[in-house]
């Protein structure tokens, strides 16, 4: 890399010549002394100077000169290198000349010829220092900037991965790396990496780059980061900083950037290079957990879709089971309610509901009558045909009941060939009619048989239910002595009690 350079701008050739001898005595080691006849020269060796990229800390300019004059040749550099001090050499400048050069090219000193070697020199130094510490500043801010950048990427509303590209930009723009500004970024795969990595040295894969920055190949994954940012230099032409990303002293990423030979590595480039990547650390801990919500969030939504559909499948099984529930209860209340025989309502039913019906007619002041019909001579079929037979009449004369009764009328079997009739909202002229049709239709009836043909006759006892019973208990009682009276004078026959 070329020395910084220290323009002397004079018309007289001694006085260059003993500037360029004082200059090289003092400070020949550090810096290149040029030297320019005229303001045209000096301009287009700085030209060149800037081409080459090299520094150019002070200009040391005689005010009276042919041509071009100090004041203007000192105000055009200011506005070629705004950074570059002015020193102006005069025996004779006017008060106006040197506040023209105070002025428009920020003069930084004036010394008048003929100088004294020690307090030129000790001008020249203050200048020089006075050019560095204010580069040094301003790098200082630009890298405060460039951190303050980088920090307001992480709340922005982008990717990762355009985050850490826009990050990168930002670090490569400080112009302090490279005038081609190259770089990458490189970090564990989050999609694969667990908050807290298992293996000491994740693989990095490659997440943002810039004018092909890639890192060297045997670079990434090499396990041997280290903590500390590196300047590396593997030819002549190829030198650049290594610097470690690292999340509680293990390694989750490398950023490369690529400097040329203009570069000068300073302590301040690495503390930038190091605040900046503790920076990226954060970004992608945030990344890192912002993929684990999300990750969190669809295995949480996978559980809640798995166990509704679990819930789904317990309540059809549950409506199943209920469907057998009610069928059983079904079935139960037919059997607690029916004479399986004769499908008639079972003694305990008709006795409710006929009480219900003698209740209602107590309460709206209504006619009710209750009937007994007993199967005459019952006991000689079943002896002479057997039970089964017996089953079979009993069935057929049960049919011919409800057949021949009205639909309100209330029967059921409440005995072994005895049935009830209760008749709501009739007078006993009705009822004693309703017995007469049922006591016909069963005697006009014959019941086959095999070979057999029976015929099978009912007596009858009937009762009316009182105004004042709110049962049918009384009226059984007399409906029983009715039928008593019935078979008692020859069965076939209805009895009214
Ligand atoms: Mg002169």
């Amino acid at each position: 890399m070329s020395r910084p350079v220290i323009l002397c701008v004079d018309d007289e050739r001694i006085i260059l010549s003993s500037l360029k001898s004082q200059l090289m005595n003092n400070l020949g080691d550090t810096y290149q002394i040029e030297l320019a006849e005229s303001g045209e020269e000096a301009l287009e060796i700085l030209e060149e100077l800037t081409e080459s990229r090299t520094e150019v800390p002070l200009v040391i300019a005689d005010q009276i000169m042919g041509g071009m004059y100090g004041d203007e040749l000192l105000a055009r550099i200011k506005t070629l290198l705004p950074n570059t001090h002015g020193i102006m050499l005069t025996g004779q400048a006017t008060a106006e000349s040197v506040g023209e050069a105070v002025n428009k090219a920020s003069l930084f000193r004036y010394i008048s010829k003929p100088w004294d070697e020690e307090d030129l020199v000790l001008t020249i130094k203050t200048g020089l220092r006075s050019y560095y510490d204010q580069k040094e500043l301003r790098r200082q801010a630009c890298y405060q900037s460039i951190i303050h950048k980088v920090l307001q990427l992480v709340i922005t509303n982008v990717s990762f991965e355009e985050q850490l590209s826009q990050a990168l930009s930002a670090i490569l723009s400080t112009g302090c790396f490279s005038v081609s500004a190259k770089g990458s970024i490189y970090t564990v795969d989050l999609e694969q990496a667990d908050l807290e990595w298992s293996t000491k040295d994740p693989d990095l894969v490659m997440i943002s780059q810039v004018n092909q920055g890639e890192a060297p190949e045997s670079n990434v994954s090499d396990g041997e980061v280290g903590q500390d940012v590196t300047l590396i230099t593997s030819s002549p032409s190829v030198r650049y900083y290594r610097a470690p990303i690292t999340l509680q002293g293990k390694s989750v990423g490398i950023l490369y950037i690529y400097i040329d030979e203009t570069h000068d590595e300073t302590p301040q480039v690495k503390a930038f290079l190091s605040s900046v990547c503790h920076t990226l650390a954060g970004m992608i801990r945030i990344s890192q957990y912002n993929r684990a919500l999300e990750k969190h969030s669809l295995n949480l939504e996978q559980l809640v879709e798995k166990r509704t559909h679990e819930l789904h499948q317990a309540l059809r099984k549950q409506e199943q089971l209920n469907d057998i529930f009610l069928d059983v209860n079904k079935k139960l209340n037919y059997f607690a309610t029916t004479d399986e025989l004769t499908k008639l309502m079972n003694r305990r039913c008709f006795f409710e509901r006929a009480d219900a019906e003698a209740s209602r007619a107590r309460r709206y002041g209504r006619k009710a009558l209750l009937a007994i019909l007993d199967v005459d001579f019952f006991k000689e079929v079943n002896d002479k045909f057997g039970h089964q037979v017996g089953d079979t009449v009993l069935e057929k004369v049960a049919h011919v009941i409800v057949e021949t009764i009205r639909e309100h009328d209330v029967i059921g079997r409440i005995g072994g060939e005895e049935f009830a009739l209760l008749m709501p909202e009739t007078d006993v002229d009705e009822g004693k009619e309703i017995c007469e049709r049922v006591r016909l239709a069963i005697s006009s009836n014959t019941v086959v048989v095999g070979d057999h043909c029976i015929s099978i006759s009912v007596s009858m006892g009937l009762s009316e239910v009182k105004d004042e019973e709110s049962t049918i208990s009384g009226a059984m009682i007399r409906a029983d002595q009715a039928l008593y009276d019935s078979k008692h004078k020859g069965r076939n026959l209805i009895s009214y009690n």
